[in-house]
């Protein structure tokens, strides 16, 4: 079969994440270990891979040092002995041993010599019955992976970086390996695991990259190197495509290519059919796409995702400078419209420089507000950016994260403090910045009538409220039919969280991915709200939806809705009641094309 595979074209079926035809070469991306390490070294080699070891273990140790320092400020000095384990390991001299023996006397790269170590190691701690060994397994592990990790961050970069059109493939593919390459590169991502919800699909739609998820076997067919041709509407991908496939994608490829420079939006107002004015806003995470979000009719930036802006760098967070360019630059473009700048909300796995975090569950684990709350540095440089980049522009601040009305007045606080450094080192006098909270967490709703009197604005990520609340990963495939946001308790939350905004006469937002989507348009207006946000492209059709809407009918809808009390009721009343709306796709786009 194998001999086969490459002269006998294949095509693989999956899920549509995102639309549009990409060509390019499939480029693998591993998740265990490092993207790329050698099998076997050369002799001379040695000495210099013997060192490339000798500095991750340094770093790794000092990465270990510094957690548990903050583990006994933090926790007391009891808890840190979890992390004493994890040094030991990094000491012991039999596994040491091992991994350079692999080295001098196997010829094994370092990242090879650790992981079959760790594997045998591992084989052994199996084979005892004692938790205290089986909990030594999970240590190991851990160990492993930072050792493995911070070796793999040095040999990547020192390898060459392909230059062709790549398609993304790994069984899940992150926003950090996103970031790994100019984004004009990537034409297409294909991967085993993904939901339309997850952070990497929501990016490629706002960039226009096609992805197909839930593609069985790809690893087994996808080899670095193939081409492929990837069609983001049916969720298709073809391996090796026959020279006839490659014209007639290539045919299709230059007229999407033409439709998309001609989209065209329109800058007026949308009002629903009875004078209701809802506004419509563009989600974004670089400033180059702020033009082309004003050319489809945004009335600003409603959400301005930072964390591309921290993983452009691999040798640490972004600094202050860094991240002062961007924002003075995303500032001079809106001008006086506004832009809302969401502060850093990474999970674990996109961080290598927060690599002290590294086996925390990235969802549930230090994550957007408490991630900055804990590195007040970290996240003082991005506030001190912001303001200083104000001047320049209208720029506002979100949280991401809140849980507790809490953590908003202590995040007030140390903005308040920036503020006054800023005025005081610029000696100039400064308008305080609006601060809004995002609303995504199920305790939010909870507790929102608190954060409400803290916050100049909510915005509702609908994609981690759903995800949270429903208990479903938002990144799982195989769990979409059960990321429904038609369940029942989704509806009563966001209609919570309309009226208590207005009572609290605070404008609230809606950023998450439901904000695009024609029903959600109607039901979203029915529950009150009056601002929308949403990838760029999706703008001249949610206007369009919005002009059509009746606000008053749409209103006695959603309140016998709310009435409802299964998933299947919801879903029949929609299917019965209401007006019925097509959905969006990059085909539909085709009426906003400028002829
Ligand atoms: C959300 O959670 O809905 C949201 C807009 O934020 P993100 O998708 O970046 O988590
Ligand atoms: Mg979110």
């Amino acid at each position: 079969m194998k001999k086969f595979r490459r002269t006998l074209s294949q095509k693989l079926s999956g899920t549509p994440l995102s639309p549009g035809i990409g060509v390019g070469r499939a480029y693998r991306i591993e998740r265990q270990g490092p993207t790329f390490y050698q099998l076997h070294l050369s002799p001379e080699e040695i000495p210099r891979e013997l060192q490339r070891l000798e500095e991750a273990l340094l770093k790794s140790r000092k990465q270990l040092a510094r957690i548990k320092d903050r583990f006994e400020k933090q926790l007391g000095k009891e808890h840190s002995f979890i992390i004493d384990a994890h040094l030991l390991i990094l000491e012991d001299k039999e596994f040491l041993a091992q991994i350079e023996t692999s080295i001098k006397d196997r010829f094994y790269s370092p990242e090879r010599a650790v992981l079959e170590a760790t594997e045998e190691w591992l084989a052994v701690y199996r084979s005892l019955s004692d938790s205290f060994f089986r909990e030594r397994g999970s240590d190991l592990n851990e160990v492993s992976q930072r050792l493995v990790s911070n070796l793999g961050q040095q040999s990547v970069s020192r390898k060459e970086r392909p230059s062709e059109d790549l398609i993304l493939v790994g069984s899940e593919i992150s926003l950090s390996d996103l970031s790994s390459f100019p984004m004009k590169q990537i034409k297409g991502l294909v991967s085993l695991r993904g939901g339309r919800t997850s952070h990497v699909n929501i990016i490629a739609r706002v960039r226009q990259i096609p992805a197909v998820s839930g593609l069985v076997g790809l690893e087994d067919v996808i080899r670095t190197g193939d081409e492929l041709i990837v069609d983001g509407l049916e969720g298709v991908v073809l391996v090796e495509p026959s020279a006839g496939q490659r014209n007639d994608f290539q045919v299709l490829l230059r007229e999407e290519q033409n439709r998309s420079s001609k989209l065209e939006g329109d800058s007026d107002r949308s009002r629903t059919s009875d004078g209701r004015e809802v506004s419509v806003f563009a989600n974004t995470d670089i400033g180059d796409e702020v033009p082309t979000a004003f050319r489809l009719g945004a009335e600003g930036i409603g959400l301005f995702r930072s964390e591309f802006v921290y993983m452009r760098r691999t040798d640490g967070p972004a600094r202050f400078r860094d991240q002062l360019k961007t924002y003075r630059r995303l500032a001079r473009l809106v001008g006086r419209r506004p832009a809302v700048i969401r502060t850093l909300d990474m999970g674990t796995e996109n961080h290598p420089y927060f690599g002290d975090l590294a086996g925390q569950d990235p969802v549930l684990g230090l994550r957007g507000i408490r991630l900055s709350l804990g590195h007040p540095d970290i996240f003082r440089d991005q506030l001190r950016a912001i303001i200083r980049a104000r001047c320049d522009g209208n720029l506002k601040i979100l949280l991401p994260m809140i849980s507790s009305a809490d953590e908003l007045i202590i995040g007030r606080q140390l903005i308040q403090e920036v503020e006054r450094e800023v005025a005081r080192e610029t000696d100039t006098a400064i308008q305080p910045v609006q601060i809004g909270a995002m609303i995504e967490v199920p305790s939010a709703v909870l507790a929102l009538d608190g954060i409400c009197k803290h916050a100049d604005f909510v915005s509702v990520g609908t994609n981690d409220l759903i995800q949270f609340t429903l208990a479903v990963d938002r990144s799982s495939d195989e769990l979409s039919p059960l990321f429904n946001p038609l369940h029942p308790a989704i509806l009563r939350s966001l209609e919570r969280i309309s009226v208590v905004a207005s009572q609290s006469h605070i404008p609230a937002y809606v950023c998450g991915e439901i904000a695009a989507q024609p029903l959600f348009v109607y039901l979203l207006i029915g529950m009150g709200f009056q601002r929308l946000s949403m990838n760029p492209i999706s703008i001249p059709p949610v206007k369009k939806t919005i002009r059509e809407v009746a606000y008053e009918q749409a209103q006695e809808q959603v309140q016998k809705l709310l009435q409802l009390s299964t998933i299947q009721e919801v879903e029949e009343f929609v299917e019965r009641e209401m007006p019925s709306w097509e959905s969006v796709s990059q085909r539909s786009l085709s009426d906003f094309v400028k002829v």
